[in-house]
């Protein structure tokens, strides 16, 4: 057994990082500047967008959409259980309603049969999250949304970079919000990106920073103007460079983190594809899995403990995991706001019962992969049920 523990989701910053970084911090320019908006443009030429908003968190994103959008008191939104609590506290946040609804068995994302349904004359927009990486089913989420005249928004923070129908995620005219948190594909520490129609991002960027008709970074530049006006009651949700610095870097190696990435999914899958307990993700066709996450599903008659002990057994064998999500509707203020029981969303609560996610980043030597494999294929075997002769 291995001798230290592994953990879940370690970020990988090289030197190129530190340099920028320390450039920016002797440079005489620290929050919004050069560099920033240099992120934002090497990323929305990545991601195929039009234009890109460097902000502080996914979650800023997220809220700032729904501001410039208008969204608020007495407006529905109808998103999925299966996120972090973030996509749907915005919601809460701008005085809207959050109408959860169940998720596909297969990919865990959000059922556009189910979002057919939820629909009310009070619906304004759809919030689909790319759970784990892997696109939601935006063809039907987007029809949907014509034929009813609503927005679509997409929290992205698993999907970079993903692509749907040959698409990459974040390059189409729905406002789409990327997360730099520590654990993700591609790190800032903090932070996050807006993509979507320059126009739209125009307001946005105004809403992002204290509804500034003029960005404060300009007004000190060599010949800027003190004047501005506000023009919204805006939030303070800026990039600065020092996050854009690792930004920057961070997306000249993404492509060889994700190479890495799905050389570990690889060995992921050929390894436990014999083993009844588990199943494995799903990939559909015309997508490219963005793999932040590898989640595992228990076959709950197939074992003789449940998910809690499997991750207990994990760790005793010095592996860290963590669990995707609990869902939304399980969580206290959700759950007694709306009085929402478990089952109301079955899909969504019968796989939160038996899921967990093992670790998968580049980070991970050949070693940290075979220890993974052997751990979970060794509390597999050992916690298995065995089958009575017919
Ligand atoms: C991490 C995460 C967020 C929040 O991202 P921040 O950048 O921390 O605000 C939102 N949605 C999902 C699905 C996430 O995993």
């Amino acid at each position: 057994m291995r001798s230290e523990f592994l953990s879940f989701s370690p970020p990988l910053i090289g030197q190129e990082e530190i340099d920028e970084v320390v450039d920016t911090l002797r440079s005489d320019w620290i929050t919004t500047g050069p560099k920033t908006r240099r992120f934002e443009s090497e990323f929305a030429a990545d991601r195929q967008a039009e234009a890109a908003l460097a902000l502080n968190s996914c979650t800023a994103g997220l809220h700032t959409t729904l501001l410039t959008m208008g969204i608020g008191a007495g407006d529905e939104v109808i998103t999925t259980p299966m996120t972090f609590a973030a996509s749907v506290n915005v919601i809460e946040l701008v005085g809207a309603k959050p109408v959860l609804v169940d998720v596909e068995p297969d990919t865990l994302n959000i059922d556009p049969r189910a979002v057919e349904r939820a629909v009310t004359a009070k619906t304004r927009a759809v919030l689909a999250v790319h759970y784990a990486g892997h696109p939601a089913d935006m063809a039907a989420i987007q029809s949907i949304a014509d034929s009813h005249q609503l927005a679509v928004i997409e929290d992205a923070a698993h999907a970079i970079p993903a692509s749907y129908r040959d698409r990459p995620i974040g390059s189409g005219s729905n406002p789409t919000a990327f997360s730099f948190y520590a654990t993700k594909n591609l790190t800032t520490g903090e932070g996050g990106m807006l993509t979507g129609p320059a126009d739209f991002l125009e307001e946005a960027r105004v809403i992002s920073l204290h509804g500034m008709s003029r960005e404060a970074w300009k007004r000190y530049e060599k010949g800027g103007s003190w004047r501005y006006d506000v023009v919204a009651p805006g939030c303070k949700y800026n990039m600065t460079d020092i996050q854009a610095s690792l930004g920057i870097w961070q997306l000249k190696k993404l492509p060889l983190f994700q190479q890495r990435r799905a050389e570990i999914v690889g060995a992921y899958n050929a390894a436990f594809q014999e083993l009844g307990e588990l199943e494995l993700p799903v990939v559909r066709d015309n997508v490219e899995h963005a793999w932040h996450l590898y989640p595992i599903r228990l076959v709950a008659d197939a074992l003789r403990i449940g998910r809690d002990e499997f991750i207990e057994e994990l760790k005793a064998r010095r592996i860290g995991t963590s669990v995707h999500f609990i869902p939304i509707h399980i969580h206290p203020f959700y759950r007694d706001k709306y009085g929402l029981e478990p089952n109301d969303l079955p899909v969504a609560n019968d796989n939160f019962e038996r899921i967990l996610s093992l670790p998968l980043n580049p980070r991970m030597s050949e070693q940290d992969v075979a220890d993974v494999i052997e751990a979970v294929d060794d509390v597999a075997r050992r916690h298995r049920r065995r089958r009575r002769a017919a």
